[in-house]
């Protein structure tokens, strides 16, 4: 074990008598030692609901958990902590968007756009958006190098278009995403800008003003902090003439028997009781990352995808998905093995210790627009090194004998 993979003790054990090689980070990532400690010395220490109380825990649970919200802040580059709303996650958030930006401003004839390899989450609540209010939804598509069309999306994006919404980095394919260039011609016609950061808040160093988004959505559990937990960023202004998202207990101002009023940011869109250790858990996270600092958690992603890149391409029978430039590439890399199914290559590398995911992974427009019905997918994080990629490697190799000779040695 690395000086990383120690604060990691679920990564030392066998998995089917082999060391566990784990792979399926763009799923859920794991957590550090640093993030279940604060989760526990939270609840053993100061537990209690925050804002209500006037005594001490009270006091301490809501310092905690608005330090957290200010670590997240510095996290993302918010200009203000009111800008920093705290959801269930990427699905929340972007739901949120949808169901109040979304209602208020999309009228029959207007557009969204959003791109043909979006995650559902970043999908359906467009597409229903759009069906219920007679708007219509537009797809930018990939060019030859498997990277979003800027060509075509410099033209679907006109003055009809209301939101565009397309995420950071695919969850798919890896794809970083040139969002900032999509804002700006969403801005140029009069558009808001959505991000999906679920893929890129983990890997990569965010800074949403520098991207000049208008929302931005990510979730804890895929930067090693809880489930259940997320962050939806917003501007101000935006964010204040939104309605709310929820209603209840936590987002009042004052509440007359026929009439409310509205809590100031961002305790308007945190209806009810909310997911407070989970937000210090996700400060924990955001301290982690920010120890090690994203630019190298970057660099060891794209170290390991340019190594596995090429061996995985030059291996007999292997398709790879998504874009060639390892610089364009989180260290997520879908692929399949000719004639097999991603679910039997998924279950035989389970079988070798090494565990990758296999399916449409939410992104069903996309694979049909490939023209597959899905793909095994392999995710690295910080804590996998080169010796992983080997595993994976030597695991596929493995995988394509025992099914080329129909026996694998049992164990
Ligand atoms: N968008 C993308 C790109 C994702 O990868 C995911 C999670 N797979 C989501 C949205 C949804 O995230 P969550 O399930 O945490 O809400």
């Amino acid at each position: 074990m690395n000086e990383i993979q120690k604060d990691f003790p679920i990564l030392n054990q066998q998995v089917n008598d082999e060391q566990l090689v784990y792979l399926d980070n763009a799923a859920t990532a794991q957590r550090p030692t640093q993030v279940t400690t604060a989760l526990t010395e939270f609840y053993q220490t100061d537990n209690a609901n925050v804002h209500r109380g006037v005594h001490t825990l009270a006091e301490r649970a809501t310092a905690d958990y608005e330090a957290a919200r200010r670590k997240l802040q510095k996290f993302i580059n918010a200009k203000e902590p009111e800008e920093v709303i705290f959801t269930k996650g990427t699905t929340d958030g972007l739901n949120l968007v949808a169901s109040t930006y979304g209602q208020q401003n999309v009228k029959a004839g207007d557009e969204i756009v959003i791109s043909i390899t979006e995650h559902h989450s970043n999908l359906i609540p467009w597409q229903q958006l759009a069906l219920e209010k007679g708007a219509t939804l537009k797809y930018i598509h990939l060019t030859d190098d498997g990277e979003l069309d800027l060509d075509e999306a410099a033209k679907l994006i006109t003055d009809k278009t209301k939101i565009v919404a397309v995420a950071h980095a695919s969850n798919v394919m890896g794809t970083i995403n040139p969002i900032k260039q999509l804002a700006k011609l969403a801005h140029e016609h009069g558009a808001i800008f959505v991000g999906d950061g679920a893929q890129s808040v983990p890997h990569i160093a965010v800074d949403v003003q520098d991207l000049d988004v208008d929302f931005y959505a990510f979730s804890g559990h895929k930067m090693m902090g809880p489930t259940g937990i997320g962050i939806l960023y917003g501007k101000r202004a935006l964010l204040e003439a939104m309605k709310p998202y929820q209603y209840g207990g936590e987002m009042i101002g004052f509440v007359h028997q026929f009439e409310s009023t509205w809590a100031e940011l961002p305790y308007k869109f945190e209806a009810g009781t909310q997911n407070i250790a989970g937000a210090v858990g996700l400060g924990a996270a955001a301290d982690y990352l920010t120890e090690i600092g994203m630019a190298n958690v970057t660099a060891h992603e794209q170290e390991i995808v340019n190594y596995l890149l090429p061996k995985l391409e030059a291996m007999d029978g292997v398709t790879v998905y998504g874009p060639q430039d390892p610089a364009k590439h989180t260290g997520v890399v879908a692929f399949n093995l000719d004639g097999l199914h991603p679910h039997d290559v998924a279950t035989a590398l389970d079988m070798e210790g090494v565990a990758v995911r296999a399916g449409h992974h939410c992104a069903q427009p996309l694979m049909e627009y490939l023209g597959l019905t899905a793909t095994a997918r392999a995710s690295f994080y910080l804590y996998n090194t080169k010796a992983d990629a080997d595993r994976l490697l030597t695991a596929l190799q493995e995988t394509k004998e025992f099914f080329k000779h129909g026996s694998i040695e049992t164990k």
